[in-house]
């Protein structure tokens, strides 16, 4: 990787992924070619981010497969490392983000999670020497955990965050999809029908009290019966500090459980009168001009 990166000129793009690559995966490489003159993606499944009792075995894994959707995206390098070239014997360089960004949510139910991708996307960082890297909103808290990682450590990177990429019923597409079984992957629909609904109720009933969208997520979450809920939050856009009254751009986070697969999703609540956050109004700068 160092002696491609050595050849390499212009604006340098990375994509960085656990692999299992999908179309969510594709839309971020596919604006990463459209940007930037040599697109990197990596391929390494974090072993540093999972918790000793999550799916790191288990997680769904084939290079091939992803070789062949990467060659056809015009992808320059992948580099796919073993994970002793990451994290070599007596590896001690953890970066971590600390404060509240990364206590709560996932830091608060997935301890060493944030911690472990902050330290493997800085490794990354310093590997590949990217200009951009693009990272999806799906995983809403870690993109603005990487940004807050990127100008702490002061590194010479632009992140791009990008919209999330969903099947045609509304479900977000995620490598942990794979997992679920038929029955599961309807009662999956829940998230996408509890975030709807929170949008409803910002945005066309003006609902401004906080704890009222939880209530009503919540209530409509509990009737499936195969979802086990870990955290529903409403958080400002930027920060994640849990809001009480949606008086500006703001997350609905999601997280649960369906069976032994757990999924997250969000959505951005924008209040009637508030500033629409730049990542949306480019977006829709862009579809206007498209
Ligand atoms: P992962 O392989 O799950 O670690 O994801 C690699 C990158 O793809 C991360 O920046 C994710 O946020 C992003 N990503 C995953 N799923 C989606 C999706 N459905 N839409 C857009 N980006 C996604």
């Amino acid at each position: 990787m160092a002696a491609e990166r050595a050849a390499m000129q212009g604006r340098v793009g990375l994509v960085p992924t656990m692999g299992s690559l999908h179309e969510g995966h594709l839309s971020l490489v596919r604006r990463a070619r459209a940007e930037c003159d040599r697109v990197v993606v990596s391929v390494f499944v974090n072993p540093a981010q999972f918790g000793p009792q999550e799916d790191f075995a288990a997680y769904p894994r084939d290079l091939d497969r992803d070789l062949r959707l990467l060659e056809a995206e015009g992808v320059d390098v992948v580099f796919a490392p073993p994970p002793e070239e990451i994290y070599p014997p007596g590896f001690d360089e953890w970066v971590e983000v600390s404060g509240p960004l990364t206590s709560t949510l996932e830091g608060a139910f997935r301890p060493g999670h944030l911690r472990g991708v902050t330290t493997v996307v800085a490794r990354l960082f310093r590997i590949v020497r990217p200009q951009r890297a693009y990272f999806g909103e799906k995983d809403a808290q870690q993109l603005r955990v990487v940004r807050r990682m990127v100008e702490e450590q002061g590194l010479p990177v632009e992140v791009i965050g990008l919209p999330t990429v969903r099947e045609p019923d509304g479900l977000a597409m995620s490598s942990r999809n794979a997992y679920l079984s038929p029955e599961e992957r309807q009662a999956a629909l829940v998230v996408p029908g509890a975030l709807a609904l929170a949008r409803r109720m910002v945005e066309e009933e003006g609902v401004r009290d906080a704890a009222a969208i939880r209530c009503a997520v919540e209530e409509l979450i509990r009737n499936e019966p195969r979802a086990r809920i870990d955290y529903i939050a409403v958080a400002g856009y930027e920060t994640l500090a849990e809001l009480t009254v949606v008086d500006r751009p703001a997350l609905l986070l999601l997280a649960m459980r369906i069976g032994a697969t757990r999924l997250i999703d969000n959505a951005m609540l924008v209040p009637a009168g508030a500033e629409p956050p730049a990542a949306l109004r480019e977006r829709t700068e862009r579809r206007r001009t498209a």
